[in-house]
């Protein structure tokens, strides 16, 4: 890494020494705000970050759930699909993925990109130039995360930095992984999931030098093999990981303890590989400061509410066809997902109920114009029924017996468990397929009901998700690693951090450029009566926007 600024190593000093001081660091670090688009130096970015004193373990803010077990068992990568990330699936879809006719395993094959290299292992090396366009697309809509690589690549903050990474490997992701290897990493990548790879994409990384181990429709060992070989290379030793869902962290501490023992920090972006870094760190077991992604509020508050309240609508159209205007839907869960469901349902005329079990949320709902039911009240007359509660059993079989004919049921929760599907698979009802991820379940009476994605995450099964929230999610993974990266020793312990409130702000203003939105700025006499800095952070950490 390049030699941070005076002002940088003063700011590192200070932020080492004690938290307390920030205030001072952050003014400093407001002479540099992004809205104004300075030229940021990274060194001087990281150790701003640091010094805001959000770094303290916070197992406080998070539901830690006594399952001991989770983190000594492999979690079936067939159907777990973790939250963040998209699966772009007009491109996974498309000719190219799945193309070509041969069905050799690829790690049957020897492959050779133009360089000379074949430390890989894709589909086919020759989809490179396809997969490029599709990145190419995707980097239209993740300006941010570009102008990020724009602003640090000459400081090159991480110089030296050996990522591993197991994510999806899709057009967006692979936008992050060329920015990591702009700003000096090298990367070794594998996929979390079996079937959402890019083959044409995972091609396109491999020509361009970046080691990908993934093809779409590994097996289950395939996929322990991608991960093992990403991690276990001669002459190569990774330094940091870039995890979703935890996998490949779990591998390397089970496998290889003294390579993780090396690890300076790990970035986890999903709700399920926190949950298992948060037991590794309460069994006194983790020995690497992680950064807990999935609670930052640019990822919470835009993939969760925004992200859904533009592909609910999408996965529904796509399988039905149905028109909203003027029919009546039952969302289960007003959370941020159930918001962003209920505000999109409602601008397309729909007639839309809500049902919760928090007083709090319920009132929101009341607020925002929604009428809160018991899903019996209305069960006989809706036309769709949404579940988004991370619940269970939230629809049960007697319910489902209750609705109408050609009523729409479907789930956008996190796990299948929200609608009772098991309950439908009895001798006396018939399935229907009629399209892919669409079934009709047919009642002796010839009642059908319409089951989408058999009551799976229904948007990230049956349409995209949008790249601009992925820019989101991926600039908020950079800058964490970045910052893990740079941290002198001793800031971050053998902990899991959430990402501090400036870096969260800084993700947002990196993005607030896409739209042309101009900020206004505090008076020297405003941020007095605030008590604020008049460069943020803006809100405490214990607001919730
Ligand atoms: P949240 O906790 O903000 O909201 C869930 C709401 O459901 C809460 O208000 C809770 O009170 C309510 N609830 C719980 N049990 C209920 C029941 N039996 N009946 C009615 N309401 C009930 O969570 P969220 O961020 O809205 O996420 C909801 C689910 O969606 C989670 O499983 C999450 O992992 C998932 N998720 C999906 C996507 C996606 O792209 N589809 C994106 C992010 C999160």
């Amino acid at each position: 890494m390049s030699e941070p600024s005076g002002e940088a190593k003063l700011e590192v000093k200070q932020a080492s020494k004690e938290v307390k001081e920030s205030e001072n660091v952050a003014e400093k670090y407001s002479a540099m705000t992004v809205s104004k688009n300075s030229e940021m130096n990274m060194g001087e970015l990281s150790s701003a970050f640091s010094a805001v004193p959000t770094h303290k373990p916070v197992k406080k803010q998070i539901q830690f759930v006594e399952d001991k077990q989770e983190f000594s068992r492999f979690p079936t990568k067939a159907g777990r699909r973790s939250l963040s990330r998209s699966i772009s699936q007009s491109s996974t879809d498309s000719y190219s993925s799945d193309s070509s006719d041969d069905e050799t395993s690829p790690r049957d094959k020897t492959q050779v990109n133009t360089k000379g290299s074949s430390d890989f292992c894709v589909k086919n090396i020759k989809q490179a130039e396809f997969g490029r366009r599709e990145i190419e697309i995707a980097e239209q809509d993740m300006s941010a995360l570009i102008s990020l690589r724009k602003r640090a690549q000459s400081e090159k903050p991480l110089a030296g930095a050996k990522i591993v990474g197991c994510t999806h490997i899709t057009a967006q992701t692979a936008v992050l992984i060329e920015t990591l290897v702009a700003l000096g990493a090298q990367c070794r990548w594998t996929a979390c999931n079996i079937y959402s790879t890019q083959n044409e994409v995972a091609a396109a990384l491999s020509e361009n030098g970046v080691s990908v181990f993934a093809w779409k429709g590994e097996s289950e060992d395939d996929f322990w093999w991608c991960i093992d070989h990403c991690i276990n290379t001669e002459g190569w030793q990774p330094n940091m990981i870039l995890d979703d869902g935890g996998d490949l962290t779990h591998w390397m501490y089970k496998k290889y303890p003294n390579v993780f023992k090396k690890i300076r920090g790990i970035v986890e972006e999903s709700v399920t590989g926190v949950h298992r870094l948060y037991q590794l760190s309460k069994a006194g077991k983790l020995c690497v400061p992680a950064m807990n992604v999935n609670d930052s509020v640019t990822k919470q508050k835009f993939d969760n509410l925004y992200c859904c309240r533009e592909s609910i609508l999408d996965g529904l159209k796509r399988t039905t066809d149905v028109m909203f205007g003027g029919k009546q839907v039952v969302v289960c869960g007003y959370g941020e997902v159930g918001k962003g469901c209920c505000a999109a349902l409602k601008a397309l005329g729909a007639i839309v109920y809500v049902t919760e079990i928090d007083p709090i949320c319920g009132l929101q709902a009341c607020m925002d114009g929604f009428r809160v039911v018991k899903l019996n009240e209305v069960i006989r007359q809706v036309d769709v029924i949404i579940t988004c509660t991370g619940n269970k059993n939230v629809v049960t079989r007697d319910q489902l017996d209750r609705m109408k004919n050609g009523s729409i049921v479907c789930n956008m929760g996190h796990s299948n468990t929200e609608i009772d599907v098991a309950s439908l698979r009895t001798p006396e009802l018939t399935w229907e397929r009629v399209r892919s991820q669409v079934d009709h379940v047919i009642w002796p009476d010839g009642k059908r009901v319409i089951l989408l994605a058999e009551g799976r995450l229904l948007n990230l099964s049956c349409s995209t998700v949008p790249t601009f929230v992925l820019s989101i999610t991926a600039t908020t993974q950079a800058l964490a690693l970045i910052e893990l990266y740079n941290a002198p020793e001793g800031r971050y312990k053998q902990d899991v951090y959430l990402l501090p409130k400036k870096m969260d702000e800084y993700v947002a203003s990196l993005h607030l450029a896409t739209f042309e939105a101009h900020l206004t700025e505090l008076t020297d006499e405003q941020a007095k009566y605030l008590g604020l800095n008049k460069n943020g952070p803006f809100k405490p950490n214990y607001y919730r926007y």
